[in-house]
């Protein structure tokens, strides 16, 4: 089969790489789709990505084994196949997916810079690897996409890297995801998407996942941008999202796709040595090193040591989950996944497990004095303790001390579904439950 890979095609203000994947779809009608059309998520901790950092790659070829569903377009049911015969050569394909990407990707945004590449001999799977967890230079991505096919870069050209990125994965661990686009008349304007309908799919469909934000009272499958999608919805697998989009009362979709991808997998993040880089994500276990700070704005700060020093950021979007970091204390043991930012040096939590927490105490009363038996006066904090009226000193240990319970408990906790990436594993995918905030 040949793959038909695009990247960076959107901006802030409108357009979606998936949508231009609809229209792929559409162009090659005279071929079959093999397998699901897949979206990659790559390094969500690239400086310059324009939204969610995501490629798209299509495979076409001719159908044989079984056909499935995948989508509707135009009112036709649209199918995959399990398998492929054979294709015709990429430069014969290359022009026609060079004409729907110029007529849809938006040129003008600086941030934007398209490619398409048309791939008949898969990049190493390495290439995918490098893309989600750190960066991968253009003239790198250039020479693979020339080694596996052809292919069109415009402007600084970054688009290939997500291109044979997207080629390159090999689907290890994956999830799906229904996205139902909007007619094109109502593009732009507000979504009509009845929040009710969301929480009955969601309590309806158990292998979906992070559909609305219960907490924060907010619907997380529709995004916020002026994009064609219309809201797409996350699972475990792919049978029985069909039925969990016609769940949804909304404004009728105008077509729609289920794709394949690396979404919700924590591909990105790699177990940290004692040195961070920059531009990665990381596994980081480590000692709560101070007592967590609240800076303006709302954000939660507290210093870790993992063998380094590093001070650990929980930003105001993440909401609930910054009651958390606000409870932890000096000697917790904790391990946080979380991005690598550069300036500030910090690490941005995704989320965080404790592992042990330390005991937090409070003084009952002051010791008597062993000397006299009168009540000693504390001479400061850890200092010990002064009889006033003999002199005699006792260490902070004499003091009675009573344990107080701490908020937490040890395992995992995570930001509430709207403040989660697109890449980040839920717990739930984990297989672990997530613990209560602690109360404000
Ligand atoms: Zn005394």
């Amino acid at each position: 089969m040949i793959y038909v890979a695009f990247d960076d095609t959107d901006s802030l203000k409108g357009m979606c790489t998936t949508f231009l994947a609809t229209e792929m779809i559409n162009e090659f009608g005279d071929l079959d789709l093999v397998g699901y059309p897949r979206l990659v998520r790559l390094n969500p901790n690239v400086p310059w990505k324009t939204r969610g950092n995501g490629a798209l790659c299509l495979r076409f070829g001719r159908g044989t084994g079984g056909k499935f569903k995948v989508g509707e377009l135009d009112g036709r049911d649209i199918f995959a196949w399990t398998q492929s015969t054979n294709h015709p050569p990429p430069e014969e394909i290359l022009p026609r997916a060079v004409a729907v990407l110029e007529k849809w990707a938006e040129f003008g945004d600086r941030l934007t810079n398209p490619a398409v590449a048309v791939i008949d001999r898969k990049p190493p799977p390495s290439m995918y690897w490098k893309a989600v967890r750190d960066i991968v230079p253009i003239a790198e991505a250039r020479d693979a996409a020339r080694m596996a096919g052809a292919f069109k870069a415009y402007k600084n050209g970054r688009g290939i890297v997500g291109c044979v990125a997207a080629a390159a994965w090999r689907p290890l661990d994956k999830t799906y995801e229904i996205l139902a686009y909007r007619q094109r008349e109502r593009w732009g304007t507000e979504r009509e998407i009845d929040a009710e309908s969301v929480i009955e799919m969601d309590r309806r469909f158990r292998s979906t996942f992070n559909n609305y934000d219960y907490l924060n009272r907010k619907v997380t499958i529709a995004p916020g941008s002026p994009c064609p999608i219309l809201f797409g919805i996350r699972a475990e697998e792919p049978s029985h999202l069909e039925k969990a989009m016609r769940t949804i009362r909304s404004e009728t979709p105008d077509r729609w796709f289920i794709f394949e991808t690396n979404q919700g997998t924590d591909e990105h993040l790699v177990k940290a040595g004692k040195t961070l880089k920059r531009h990665t994500s990381v596994n980081l276990r480590g000692r709560v090193a101070g007592p967590p700070k609240v800076i303006p704005g709302g954000h939660v700060i507290f210093p870790l040591d993992h063998g380094g020093r590093i001070d650990c950021a929980v930003y105001e979007p993440s909401k609930q989950f910054r009651r958390v970091a606000r409870a932890l204390m000096a000697g917790d043991e904790i391990m946080v996944c979380g991005s690598v930012r550069n300036e500030p040096k910090t690490v941005n939590v995704e989320k965080l497990c404790i592992g042990e927490l330390t005991e937090s105490r409070v003084k009952v009363s002051n010791p008597s004095c062993p000397g006299c038996g009168k009540r000693m006066k504390s001479i400061g904090r850890d200092a010990g303790f002064r009889c006033l009226a003999c002199g005699t000193k006792a260490p902070a240990t004499a003091g009675e001390w009573k344990k107080v319970k701490r908020p937490l408990k040890t395992g995992w906790y995570e930001p509430p579904v709207s403040a989660r990436r697109h890449i980040s594993m839920p717990l739930k995918r984990m297989g672990v439950k997530a613990n209560p905030y602690p109360a404000p």
